[in-house]
């Protein structure tokens, strides 16, 4: 996919005011940042824009606060944070619209940063819009939000599905919209494993349940060359086979649906695998009684990883590979006695990399187990969304790209 939208650089960002869209969405424990990673994340447009000569406005969700202001999702931190790693002060406007962020906007000189409080915190950022009238609520608000600059930069990926005031109709109200880096780069690397990859093309998709991937299953299936499928759903597909699952996770109204995948799978003639061991416990625990099984899973027993047969095999299809998705974890890899399928798929990624393989990690758990294991750098890609990065995948269109200017 060729990134057809306008960039930062394709803008004269001299003496202008850039409203900047980031995901400061990190995680905060009792007003401590537990992790930076996605501030960090930002770092490379925000340090553009300032060195060209542009004031910066910064605008970011925390969390669900639900349209109320909640002390617990504040920026505050983030713009802290952000301050320390700059090695400058950064402002900071107790609400994201209204009279103060604005003046607080305008007497902002060249090189000076602006961190607005919580998108979130007004309900007309996120609400789903029902009627007329509540589009009229979320654009109004979008064109609040629009005041606080001339230029608008986006360049939080992990919101670009989302059709929220500050992530997409904020564009309608703002005279120029571009991309940041890091959207540019997400868009590029998910969308050239996806439109344009080398082959074989192979996905490792796993993660708690079929529910949420079943779109992603059926684009990749027309896609891909190998399938590789753990995690959760596995069991829901292993069922659909007509194998005993017991007390592993298991979405029996989908039993049809996942026939109708495996279906698909054969139908395009594509590899479509599925575990063909499972590491087992008696209960949800690092400190149950645990036992490898072939096929069928007694009942009262529950599948927590896949075995280390499986494992042979889809290291075997990986490391043939030169492209590789990956997106979820192959069984509960946060207790570490289900950790291993998770860590040996990891590994198999990382070597295949090192020979020359593409590969694209999902956002969300994959790339906490990515990190688990050390292997992050040895990775070509980790995505910084995970619901974007799906999205993207199924082929969909990222509201917070599709409102940027073309170029
Ligand atoms: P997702 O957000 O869909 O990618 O799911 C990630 C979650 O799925 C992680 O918290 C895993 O612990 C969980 N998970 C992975 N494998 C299994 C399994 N076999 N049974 C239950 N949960 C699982």
């Amino acid at each position: 996919m060729s990134f057809n939208k306008k960039s930062v650089r394709d803008v004269e960002l001299k003496g202008k005011r850039v409203v900047m869209r980031v995901d400061f969405n990190v995680p905060v424990k009792e007003g401590k940042i537990k992790d930076d990673t996605r501030i960090k994340a930002a770092l490379p447009t925000i340090k553009y824009v300032l060195d060209k000569g542009a004031s910066l406005v910064l605008l970011s969700h925390l969390g669900r606060p639900d349209g109320e202001v909640k002390s617990e999702f504040s920026l505050k931190p983030t713009a802290v944070r952000l301050g320390e790693l700059l090695g400058k002060e950064v402002k900071f406007a107790s609400d994201c619209i209204g009279d103060q962020a604005v003046s607080m906007a305008k007497s902002l000189k060249p090189g000076e940063v602006l961190v607005c409080e919580n998108t979130r915190f007004h309900k007309a950022e996120d609400m789903k819009a029902k009627t007329d009238e509540d589009k009229k609520t979320m654009n109004d608000f979008a064109k609040e939000l629009a005041k606080l600059g001339e230029i608008f930069v986006n360049d939080a990926f992990g919101s670009a599905h989302r059709a929220h005031g500050s992530t997409a109709l904020i564009c309608k109200y703002i005279p120029v919209s571009v991309a940041g880096f890091l959207m540019e780069k997400e868009i590029q690397y998910l969308g050239q494993a996806i439109d344009n990859p080398v082959r074989p093309f192979i996905a490792i998709i796993g993660g708690a349940k079929v529910s949420d991937k079943l779109a992603v299953l059926k684009a990749l299936i027309e896609k891909c060359d190998s399938l590789l499928v753990g995690g959760g759903m596995a069991y829901t597909f292993l069922k659909a086979q007509g194998h005993e699952v017991g007390k592993s996770l298991c979405e029996l109204e989908l039993i049809d649906t996942a026939k109708e995948i495996m279906a698909l799978a054969k139908q395009k003639k594509m590899n479509f695998m599925l575990p063909v061991d499972n590491v087992i416990a008696d209960k949800f625990d690092n400190a149950a009684q645990i036992k490898t099984v072939e096929n069928d899973v007694p009942a009262d027993w529950m599948a927590l990883d896949i075995g280390p047969k499986t494992v042979a095999e889809y290291v075997a299809v990986v490391a043939k590979a030169k492209t590789i998705v990956w997106n979820g974890p192959m069984g509960c890899f946060e207790m570490p006695n289900f950790a291993q399928g998770t860590l040996g798929i990891c590994k198999a990624v990382a070597d295949a990399t090192q020979k020359g393989a593409v590969s694209v990690i999902g956002g969300g758990d994959s790339v906490a187990a990515v990190n688990q294991s050390k292997l992050a750098d040895k990775m070509t890609h980790i995505s910084t969304g995970g619901g974007a990065s799906l999205e993207l995948l199924e082929g969909r269109k990222l509201p917070g790209v599709v409102a940027l200017n073309d170029k």
